[in-house]
């Protein structure tokens, strides 16, 4: 996959409870499902045109958990929720970058 690079390329993504990436250059880093939830870019969880969010966090269920996923091309990830929230996208780079996430040692 020529211009993209192995440290934003996801190899594997599980899920247990938490969501785990197994990145092309080895990394592995570890989600909490309520923090990723209420990351959410989309539109309705943050306003597009002051960037400011929207979500109210105390909205979403402590017990909130992904139901399912799926690859969009090769650059984001888009998770349906157990609040029936669909509409976040979570691009490869900002997973690696800036979402909250913990780092598992290798
Ligand atoms: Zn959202």
């Amino acid at each position: 996959m020529a211009g993209s690079k192995l440290s934003t390329r996801p190899k594997e993504i599980t899920f247990d409870g938490r969501m785990h990436i197994i990145w092309h250059d080895g990394a592995h880093t570890i989600y909490n499902y309520w923090d990723l939830r209420t990351a959410c870019p989309c539109a309705s969880c943050v306003d597009e045109l002051t960037g400011e969010k929207v979500l109210d966090d105390n909205s979403v269920p402590k017990e909130i958990h992904p139901v399912k996923s799926a690859y969009i091309g090769n650059y984001a990830l888009e998770i349906l929720w157990s609040d029936d929230h669909n509409t976040g996208i979570y691009t490869f780079q900002k997973l690696r970058d800036e979402y909250p996430h913990s780092t598992a040692a290798i």
